[in-house]
């Protein structure tokens, strides 16, 4: 058998019919080879979805929310001219009818109704791209990511059962290639062992795309974005930035855990353990080379910037002058595992502890909450936290101009600032 590719699209290259054509031609260009295809959901959709998730409680509400993410796909359907494909129209009206059951389920947690009712999203996307691509006269198959990536039962969060999954992907997704070119699947999406729909977090068809790569052993994956390959910046936040040609995985783990939206942080472990090449292309200009991340790559690395928003500082100190000893920070750090607190950044002094984390949801709230009668506490928010590689001097003073730091650090070569979050027309 042909090896496999894996190709990943996500929601900025399907958000409209003329987007959705532009991804069946990049796919039509590998018509002689193995494809499988991930896909995430439709544009915005994800955040949409996430609005009806809001407004659990009230069902004539959020019937309203789902009713915009409906019209939406519908009108994708009729512009791509599958409005009398019946199976397509029968499909994603059972998929929405599956919402309406899921606002019905009561006595669940947040999470868990949140899973049941965003995944749709991409088995949404996914459908109407495999119409397509079947309108188009490709062989191809459909398949339920969810039967497949098994996760534990962390919802919105869900931690892959790497052992079952493998197995799945060599007796459920391999077989599929032995009969068609062309197998389409879901982003972002898994299933508990009790087959509850799970989400693997936000951004997180990449690492779907990786999963299926690893148990495929695929020739390499391709995620395919709206910037021509990884920069040596967020071109949407700073200017002058430049593309990189070739970065390993080292690379490309330290800067997307950072903040360089461009990758989902964990995309890379999987390829890197299997040493299957990552390629970043642009669906926009897909004859362009992109960039290719793969083992360890001879070069000098220009300064890479990686901006992450949504960062507290959370301060902490002993209630009577005493040392902020060991068994208080194993303490800490419990809670913050608990909390699932992502941490960035740390310093620490006789009496005091400073943390910069992601601050998601409410969980900084919860975390302080919870330490209270044995700590005192301070927490900033609205932060950012700069990170910069391979840092030349020059370009750090220019970053730092102006702003108030509120934490440093340095190693080796990499330097990271906390700053108040700037608008977007103040930055360099
Ligand atoms: P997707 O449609 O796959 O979800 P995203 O919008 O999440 O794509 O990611 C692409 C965006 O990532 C780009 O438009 C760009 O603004 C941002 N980005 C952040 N850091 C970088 C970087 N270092 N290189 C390229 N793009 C970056
Ligand atoms: N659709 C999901 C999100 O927007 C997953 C992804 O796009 O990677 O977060
Ligand atoms: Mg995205």
């Amino acid at each position: 058998m042909n090896s496999i590719r894996v190709f990943k699209f996500g929601g900025a290259s399907l958000r409209d019919a003329s987007q959705v054509e532009n991804v069946v031609s990049i796919i039509e260009r590998y018509k002689e080879q193995k494809l499988m295809v991930i896909v995430s959901a439709m544009g915005k959709t994800t955040n949409q979805m996430e609005e009806v998730v809001k407004h659990f409680d009230n069902k004539t509400k959020a019937l309203e929310k789902l009713d915009i993410v409906k019209q939406n796909h519908l009108a994708i359907i009729r512009d791509l001219g599958l409005s009398k494909d019946d199976s397509l129209l029968s499909d994603i009206n059972d998929l929405f009818v599956e919402i309406d059951w899921a606002l019905d389920e009561p006595g669940q947690t947040y999470d868990y109704n949140y899973d049941q009712i965003v995944s749709i999203g991409e088995l949404l996307s996914s459908k109407i791209l495999t119409a397509k691509l079947k309108q188009n006269g490709a062989s191809i198959s459909w398949l339920d990511a969810r039967d497949v990536i098994i996760t534990n039962d962390i919802y919105r969060e869900g931690w892959v059962e790497w052992k079952r999954t493998k197995e799945n992907i060599a007796t459920k997704v391999k077989p599929l290639f032995n009969e068609v070119d062309l197998v389409v699947s879901q982003g972002f999406i898994g299933s508990t062992n009790e087959n509850n729909t799970t989400t693997l977090g936000r951004e997180g068809s990449d690492y779907s795309a990786a999963i299926f790569s690893y148990g495929l052993d695929a020739e390499d994956m391709t995620i395919w974005k709206d910037v021509p390959g990884v920069l040596t910046g967020d071109p949407r936040k700073i200017r002058n930035v430049s593309k990189l040609d070739n970065i390993s995985y080292r690379e490309a783990i330290e800067m997307t855990y950072y903040g360089a939206k461009v990758i989902h942080p964990k995309t890379i472990k999987p390829l890197q353990n299997k040493n299957i090449s990552l390629y970043v292309k642009s669906f926009i200009h897909p004859e362009g080379e992109g960039t290719l991340v793969s083992s360890e790559v001879d070069t000098q690395y220009p300064p890479i910037v990686a901006i992450e928003s949504e960062q507290a500082i959370i301060s902490i100190s002993t209630l009577d002058f005493s040392f902020v000893a060991e068994h208080h920070l194993s303490y800490l750090f419990q809670e913050f595992a608990k909390h699932r607190i992502q941490i960035n950044m740390m310093q620490n002094s006789a009496i005091s502890f400073s943390v910069c984390v992601n601050d998601i949801d409410d969980r900084v709230i919860a975390f302080t909450e919870q330490i209270k009668g044995s700590f005192k506490t301070k927490v900033e928010r609205n932060l950012e936290l700069i990170s910069i590689r391979h840092y030349q001097k020059d370009l750090v003073e220019n970053m730092k101009r102006g702003k108030i730091i509120k934490l440093e650090e340095r190693k080796g070569d990499m330097t990271q600032f906390v700053v108040e979050d700037i608008p977007q027309m103040e930055r360099i």
